[in-house]
């Protein structure tokens, strides 16, 4: 068997004729592929559905955020690339349904390895990965994405916090599913408390 073996060693080390252009095989097979160039970014390549792109911040169908500020997140994080300061609701200044949101939101693309971890510890599904890829840039001070940048934008029935909870509604119901768009009247007293109509503040009283 060694016998068998120091023979095979010796034919591989063995210089020969055909050793300096054998490796041209290699290249000689390989033009009669097919090629794999992909034209990027004029055809961008579609992802596969469960793709890990740039995150994005969710809210619930009436448009407050699902974002606690727990920063279960970031301490999942094994890239440290996330960084989260919670606050707390007020009557008059609400962000989220429960006690507390998140009042700065980033994560750092410079050192994001998009391994996925913080959406797994996330326990209110606030933070999903969207399939976007194109992160790219050339200024560190842009790669860090900030909750404004993060925030999923408004979809049909929602009006953008800060605003009160549905009335009738606890946290609890808006994890149940009961709540499924913005009260009506929401978005007059979002807009009111801006001063942005503020003609109507006495229509309203
Ligand atoms: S995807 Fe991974 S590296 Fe990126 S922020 Fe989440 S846990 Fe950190
Ligand atoms: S995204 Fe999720 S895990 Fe991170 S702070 Fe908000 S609620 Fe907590």
């Amino acid at each position: 068997m060694a016998d068998e073996k120091n023979e095979k060693n010796e034919k591989d080390t063995a210089p020969g004729f055909m050793n300096p252009v054998a490796g041209f095989g290699v290249t000689f097979k390989a033009m009669f592929k097919k090629r794999l160039t992909e034209q990027y970014p004029e055809q961008p390549k579609t992802t596969a559905p469960r793709f890990h792109g740039r995150h994005q911040l969710n809210r619930h169908p009436d448009g407050l955020e699902k974002c606690v500020g727990c920063e279960l997140c970031a301490w999942a994080c094994p890239a440290d690339a996330i960084y989260v300061e919670g606050a707390d609701n007020t009557e008059e200044e609400r962000y989220s349904p429960g006690e507390r949101y998140g009042r700065v939101y980033q994560i750092n693309y410079a050192r994001c390895i998009l391994c996925g971890l913080c959406i797994e510890a996330c326990p209110t599904r606030a933070l999903t990965m969207t399939n976007e890829f194109e992160l790219a840039d050339s200024s560190r001070a842009n790669l860090i994405y900030t909750k404004e940048q993060l925030l999923a934008g408004l979809e049909e029935g929602m009006v953008d916090s800060p605003h009160s909870i549905f009335p009738g509604m606890d946290e609890q119901d808006y994890y149940r599913g009961l709540v499924t768009e913005a009260a009506p009247g929401t978005e007059r007293q979002v807009a009111v408390s801006k001063g942005e109509r503020p003609e109507e503040q006495g229509a309203d009283a």
